[in-house]
């Protein structure tokens, strides 16, 4: 093993905010999120309700098509 400051300077963060998949906390639908805290799906994201600030829960099902 080296001693090298230089190497040894940073790289000791864990890597939470990788992007990986999830599922929406909503919809349960797979998605891809870009961050540890993104658990909504961009769909879901995109809806009315979520831009105004609804709650994640008791909301009505958007499957009526
Ligand atoms: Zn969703």
């Amino acid at each position: 093993m080296i001693n090298s400051p230089a190497t040894n300077a940073r790289g000791d963060r864990p890597p939470k905010d990788v992007p990986k998949t999830r599922r929406c906390l909503r919809c349960i639908a797979v998605f891809h999120s870009d961050w540890a805290g993104e658990r909504i799906c961009t769909q879901c994201k995109n809806t009315a309700a979520w831009r105004n600030g609804a709650p994640a829960r008791s909301f009505p099902p958007n499957n009526r098509r």
